[in-house]
């Protein structure tokens, strides 16, 4: 069911809300808008400025390394000034009263931890680019190392231990997906009754099947998004709103 209007719709999640026992949220870019970050699709979104450099790519080029750290520090005052959402502080609300055993997140802008959830308790399908490590032995380095670095050498700089590439611990186009978080976001979709899909285009596989795979195993499907997914026809409740208009009402004190 689409919610004709904002009211009505914040009036119904309300409900789905108080009778679920169980909710999971799974997050994607749209949920941190509001914060100054842009998203990837929409106008202005990031890949309308740069084609995402892809991890065959990066472990192949000095120069791809280079301009992928360019950008990354491109967007460090952005990422820096970012403070969490009223998307972020609903979910963040409904975590503390209990509601929430765990979130799955497409998005790499920690901002869920800076909310107050538990950094255990935050799937990351994605990664982190607050942090950065060695793509061969795991060593991780703080972003305030790689630029010193960096703007000594002129270049990206190599794993101290190893001399592997370092990268944002973030996961790229063409990169394995983490085990162990694609197995605890499978569990938690299986046992919630309540699953709440907050500003994702569900367009990013395999991250996008989450949702299909909490309402085949029995959970109410939301999809709050302010365009259409290709999942709608299969949500009890779509919320084609502003994310922070939507949530707000669930931040509490
Ligand atoms: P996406 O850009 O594909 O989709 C975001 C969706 O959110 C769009 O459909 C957009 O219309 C909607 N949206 C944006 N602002 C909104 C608002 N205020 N209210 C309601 N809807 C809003 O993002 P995705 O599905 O998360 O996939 C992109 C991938 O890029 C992710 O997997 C993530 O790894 C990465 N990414 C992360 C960040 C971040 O961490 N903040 C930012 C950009 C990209």
């Amino acid at each position: 069911m689409i919610a004709a209007d904002l009211r009505s719709g914040v009036e119904r999640l309300g409900d789905m809300i108080a009778q679920a026992s169980t909710i999971v949220p799974f997050t994607g870019a749209g949920i941190s808008t509001e914060s100054g970050i842009p998203d990837f699709r929409s106008p202005g979104g990031l890949w309308t400025s740069n084609r995402p450099i892809p991890f065959d790519e990066f472990i192949a080029s000095q120069d791809a390394r280079d301009e992928a750290w360019r950008r990354r520090f491109a967007m460090e005052a952005t990422f820096a000034a970012a403070t969490p959402t009223r998307g972020h502080r609903a979910l963040a609300a409904l975590y503390k009263a209990g509601k929430i055993p765990g979130l799955i997140t497409q998005n790499i802008d920690n901002l869920h931890q800076a909310s107050g959830i538990k950094p255990a308790d935050v799937i990351e399908l994605h990664g982190n680019t607050t942090y950065a490590c060695c793509i061969g032995c795991t060593k991780c380095y703080e972003l305030a190392w790689v630029k010193s670095e960096f703007d000594a050498s002129g270049h990206a700089p190599s794993c101290t231990r190893c001399g592997e590439p370092v990268k944002t611990a973030t996961i790229s186009f063409g990169q394995a997906m983490p085990e162990e978080e694609m197995q605890r976001a499978a569990e938690l979709s299986e046992s919630c009754d309540l699953f709440l899909a907050i500003g994702s285009s569900l367009v990013v596989w395999p991250a996008a099947g989450f949702p299909l795979l909490a309402k085949r195993s029995g959970a109410r499907l939301v999809i709050i998004n302010n365009e259409p997914t290709d999942q709608d026809e299969h949500a009890d409740l779509v919320l084609r709103f502003d994310i922070g208009e939507t949530l707000g009402p669930f931040v509490g004190n």
